[in-house]
């Protein structure tokens, strides 16, 4: 990509670029598009089940065997030949001798003749002759001899092979989201490891040179690092493996080198500050001049100025994707909830790259600039003298400040993002709106 094609018939020079013209500015579904056009499931990769969970099947699984392998008990009782117990009652109670003691896991396989029975455990094989298991509390639990007060039905307690699955059916289908059941339909079809879109490698670097180590002692003019905290803790949720890389001062040749040594060993770079028109916005300034990663202004609010594109290919191996979000943390999180978010849902396979949106009534209103969509953290809850029905889902800004892209504390009280359209600019008491759910 290149700033042309990012911003088709301008050429910018950097200033003019974060000051363009709402014009040349993308709206929020052209930047995404733009983002899902660069962006394709990883290529598969055998896993272990233990680290399937979550990932996305790439092929289908087969079961090698039928499932159950073989007719087995689903009750702890006796195996019986259900002929030999015709008429069994509590006032009609039937002896029987007890010829085997059959437990899970056993291989044996007593041929019952009429007149006999096996005791039989849950799991454990069918032995050859018997049709009906009675259950345990149906007898008096006896080992040699068994007396038993229910005629059982046909085919009583009885799992058969291959009910479940037979051998050669699919009991996956490609393109299934691993989760815990699907791992264990693939381990019971025999399967040890599964072929999965892998989840991404996703580094986390925060700019600026007043940035510190959270816990450390901070002297005027320092703050915590809370962006690299914040956008690794959102890569994990997403399902992406974050390589939390922490804060990096404005110093063009130290994120150079950083990005340069980082571009072979992760799918992503997600990089927050620097991005702006500032004197020393070190993002912008070590990416902008290699071409392929553009810097459009997004119109929305937050995230306005922001950068997408890739570290330059090393051969034919492209570079990792990289996000260059601005550095205001609640900035940084939309801009991530937005863009990065169903990027790392495309590299992971995922059928469904969106959060959940539901239509909510505002509570206490607010205002919204023209001309850009906003993203403004709510707290949504629903109305307990409903009925529960999502029609009565409420919503109000999270920060008494309003939509600030400084105010992490009220973004911490946040459980979702209203979505204020373009032209929109005061959303009032009792009005409609969309919230995409965050958590
Ligand atoms: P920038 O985008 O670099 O101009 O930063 C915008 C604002 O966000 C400034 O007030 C920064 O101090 C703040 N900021 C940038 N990065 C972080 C971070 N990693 N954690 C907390 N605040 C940050
Ligand atoms: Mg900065």
């Amino acid at each position: 990509m290149t700033d042309t094609e990012h911003t088709p018939g301008h050429t910018h020079t950097e200033r003019a670029d974060a000051c363009a013209p709402a014009a040349s500015a993308r709206t929020v579904a052209e930047q995404l598009a733009f983002v899902l056009g660069s962006v394709a499931p990883l290529p598969p990769v055998h896993v272990e089940l233990d680290a399937a969970r979550g990932l996305v099947l790439a092929e289908d699984v087969l079961t090698v065997t039928d499932t159950p392998p073989f007719d087995n008990s689903a009750m702890d009782g006796y195996a019986v030949i259900r002929a030999d117990l015709l008429g069994a009652s509590v006032s009609n109670p039937i002896t029987l001798p007890v010829v085997a003691d059959l437990a899970a896991g056993t291989a044996e396989n007593p041929t019952l003749v009429p007149g006999q029975v096996a005791r039989i455990m849950t799991g454990a094989p069918i032995p050859d002759g018997a049709d009906a298991v009675v259950p345990i509390e149906d007898t008096d639990q006896g080992t040699e001899l068994v007396t038993i007060t229910q005629a059982p039905d046909a085919a009583a307690h009885v799992r058969r092979a291959g009910e479940d699955a037979r051998a050669g059916d699919r009991v996956l289908a490609a393109g299934s989201v691993l989760w815990p059941a699907r791992v264990a339909a693939a381990a019971s079809a025999g399967t040890s490891t599964v072929l999965v879109h892998p989840a991404p490698r996703v580094a986390v670097i925060s700019t600026g040179s007043e940035l510190v180590t959270p816990g450390s002692p901070t002297r005027r003019g320092q703050i915590p690092d809370s962006n690299s905290f914040l956008l690794a803790a959102a890569v994990a949720e997403a399902g992406g493996i974050p390589v939390r890389i922490g804060a990096v001062p404005d110093d063009d040749d130290v994120l150079r080198t950083l990005l340069a040594e980082l571009a072979g060993t992760v799918d992503v770079i997600v990089l927050s500050g620097g991005v702006s028109v500032g004197a020393y916005d070190v993002v912008k300034a070590v990416l902008k001049p290699l071409g392929t990663v553009g810097f459009g202004p997004v119109k929305m609010q937050p995230g306005k100025p922001q950068g997408f594109g890739r570290w330059p290919a090393t051969g034919d191996v492209p570079g990792p994707l990289i996000f260059a979000l601005p550095g205001n943390p609640v900035s940084a999180y939309v801009s991530f909830e937005v863009f990065v978010r169903p990027a790392v849902q495309a590299l992971l396979g995922q059928p469904n790259l969106h959060r959940e949106t539901i239509t909510a009534t505002v509570a206490d209103g607010w205002k919204s600039p023209p001309g850009r969509a906003q993203y403004m953290p709510v707290i949504v809850t629903t109305d307990t003298e409903g009925t529960g029905d999502r029609t009565l889902w409420k919503v109000r800004p999270a920060s008494r400040g309003g939509s600030g892209s400084h105010l992490v504390a009220g973004l911490a009280q946040a459980n979702g993002l209203a979505i204020v359209p373009e032209d929109t600019s005061h959303i009032r008491g009792g009005d409609r709106i969309t919230v995409m759910l965050t958590s």
